[in-house]
């Protein structure tokens, strides 16, 4: 299997509730490695811009506003599938429908609060990787 990069968010709702030693384990466990990891307070523009496939969304709004509460913790992880496993780790969108042990199982207050975000894709996981970090920040 080839070892892949993926971007990963810590959303504010988890990292208020000091859950970011919690749930870096949960990816550590399952052979996802962070190669680069950093904590920000994201703007309203980096936000907007982040979600913007979703704009036409009616939960658009509330998204952003939940993203730009308070700061979040944006990382690169990589491993083996890492895209397809870190989605299997988090748990489906809205926790009332994630697995057991999932990272949204565990954490999740509600569909918007979700506690992280992960890739879905190969080619969007080489978009947010580059939306937040510059190459040299990627120490593999
Ligand atoms: P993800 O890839 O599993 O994060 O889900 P999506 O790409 O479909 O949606 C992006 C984010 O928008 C989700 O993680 C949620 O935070 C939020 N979201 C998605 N659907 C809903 C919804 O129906 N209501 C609310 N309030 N937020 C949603
Ligand atoms: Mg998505």
């Amino acid at each position: 299997m080839a070892i892949e990069r993926t971007f990963s968010i810590i959303k504010p709702d988890a990292v208020r509730r000091n859950l970011v030693g919690q749930i870096i384990a949960k990816f550590e466990e399952n052979g996802l490695r962070p190669i680069a990891l950093k904590k920000i307070h994201m703007t309203r523009a980096q936000a907007e811009g982040f979600y913007a496939v979703h704009k036409e969304r009616p939960f658009f709004g509330e998204l952003v506003e939940q993203m730009i509460a308070s700061p979040v913790i944006v990382q690169v992880l990589e491993g083996e599938n890492a895209i397809l496993k870190n989605r299997e780790i988090m748990g489906a969108t809205n926790p009332a429908n994630a697995a057991e042990g999932t990272i949204r199982k565990l954490f999740a207050l509600s569909v918007g609060e979700n506690s992280v975000h992960g890739s879905d894709a190969p080619e969007t996981a080489a978009q947010e990787i580059k939306y937040f970090f510059k190459d040299e920040e990627l120490v593999g």
